[in-house]
């Protein structure tokens, strides 16, 4: 099954859809959770389901580092490896490579880069990071783009934005000559289980030298080629396919925008991200550029808003007509005791909490604010205990995944996404 994006209700600029991958459909306006080393950090893989987690996004560059493309591939793709059924979507290593300002140096080429972990020197290109992608096989993947820094002036801005169109059209053309060596199997697409037990699995892998370096050597096209004749399915024979999105850049700037816009588009692909946005620009510009760059996406097809946001923001986001959505921040705020409410945020680290018996959200039906109380959290939390980790994260996500449900709901009753923040400050106490 080819990837395909439906909509299902239109409430003025706002929609909800759905998006058809080979591992299940997504229901949007979507946030989707962050699971940067294949793994959402403190949330086991059956909490994800359970918590109605339909996708999760994996960072290639993080995945390239550790554990290594070629090992994931080898064990059948990021599905099977990290036991996940649902859609996950890969981005494309672009805006991580960039973030390491003093360990890259960017060519018309790609990227050379220093890696975070050892200091090792690896290069970045429109074509390896289509390679990678593939390898690890999510649902819909990303090209390799520049995040053009903020602040930057029109001639960075346009320079950053042609260079990102150049690679977008390689990394088309890569993509189309080589998606159909994905690592998935006849049990593992279409399927909502991964009913390839895991022996079968192991048959499937070639015996690892287990050395990085010989890996990455070896992480190329006649390798992925050989895979197929060792009795892995082929997309082509299950019509099965990844899907690719452009990124639309040009700062913040409305007419680059809208060329890039045209000229992504012009390229082809199955969804566009607005990418270089939450780069430290005030909120009110990111909201600007976010729609004067809508307007000129073609409406029947995804849109995804890359890196945002907070509670309000996701909300704001989807009434513009957004359809996707990811951030760090419900997971990684955990991680620090800052916890999204109904009733605004709570840092659960400070004193005031330590004997407060009620609930952490009393309009949320999570298991966390179901079963422990304020002070429990604090306590947590100031022991340092891992299941203080674990139970604010489950709770944060909860709340991002509740409020786009009541967004979802809101759009599809024709009451816009706005509908539901109002709902919940009525609810106020
Ligand atoms: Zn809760």
């Amino acid at each position: 099954m080819s990837f395909q994006f439906k909509i299902e209700s239109a409430s003025g600029s706002t929609r909800t859809g759905r998006l058809l991958t080979p591992h299940g459909d997504v229901e949007t306006p979507v946030f989707m959770p962050v699971g940067t080393l294949a793994s959402v950090k403190g949330i086991s893989q059956d909490l994800l389901e359970e918590l109605g987690v339909q996708i999760l996004l994996g960072n290639t560059y993080h995945l390239y580092l550790r554990p290594g493309i070629e090992q994931v591939r080898k064990l059948g793709g990021l599905h099977r490896f990290m036991s996940w059924p649902r859609a996950i979507l890969t981005d494309s290593g672009g805006f991580q490579v960039f973030s390491l300002n003093h360990l890259r140096k960017v060519s018309e080429e790609g990227v050379t880069f220093r890696s975070h972990l050892d200091g090792s020197e690896h290069f970045f290109s429109p074509e390896r990071a289509m390679e990678a992608q593939i390898g690890l096989g999510a649902d819909i993947i990303m090209a390799f783009d520049e995040c053009t820094e903020y602040p930057a002036d029109r001639e960075r801005a346009r320079s950053s934005m042609e260079m990102t169109l150049r690679w977008a059209e390689r990394s088309r053309k890569h993509f189309e000559d080589h998606k159909h060596e994905v690592p998935w199997t006849t049990s593992h697409v279409g399927t909502a289980a991964l009913g390839c037990p895991a022996s079968e699995a192991r048959e499937q892998v070639k015996p690892s030298s287990g050395d990085r370096e010989d890996v990455s050597e070896r992480w190329g096209t006649s390798e992925l080629r050989s895979a197929d004749s060792r009795g892995r399915l082929s997309l082509r024979d299950s019509g099965a396919t990844q899907a690719l999105f452009g990124i639309v850049q040009g700062g913040m700037d409305r007419a680059l925008r809208k060329e890039s816009a045209e000229r992504t588009i012009a390229i082809g692909f199955d969804g566009y991200a607005i990418g270089g946005l939450s780069v430290g620009e005030p909120r009110s510009l990111t909201r600007e550029i976010v729609e004067a760059t809508i307007e000129h996406l073609p409406a029947g097809q995804p849109r995804y808003l890359m890196g945002v946001g907070t509670p309000d923001e996701i909300v704001e986001y989807a009434n513009l007509g957004i359809d996707m959505m990811d951030c760090v921040l419900p997971t990684r705020a955990a991680r620090h005791g800052l916890l999204f409410t109904s009733e605004g945020k709570i840092s659960i680290k400070q004193a005031r909490y330590a004997g407060d018996p009620g609930p952490l959200d009393p309009n949320c039906n999570c298991r966390v604010c179901t079963r422990y109380s304020r002070a429990y959290l604090r306590h947590l939390y100031a022991s340092n205990e891992v299941l203080a980790q674990v139970l604010n994260t489950t709770h944060n996500l909860s709340f991002y995944l509740d409020t786009m449900r009541g967004v979802r709901h809101s759009i599809a009753l024709g009451k816009g996404a706005r509908f539901l923040a109002g709902e919940r400050s009525r609810r106020k106490p």
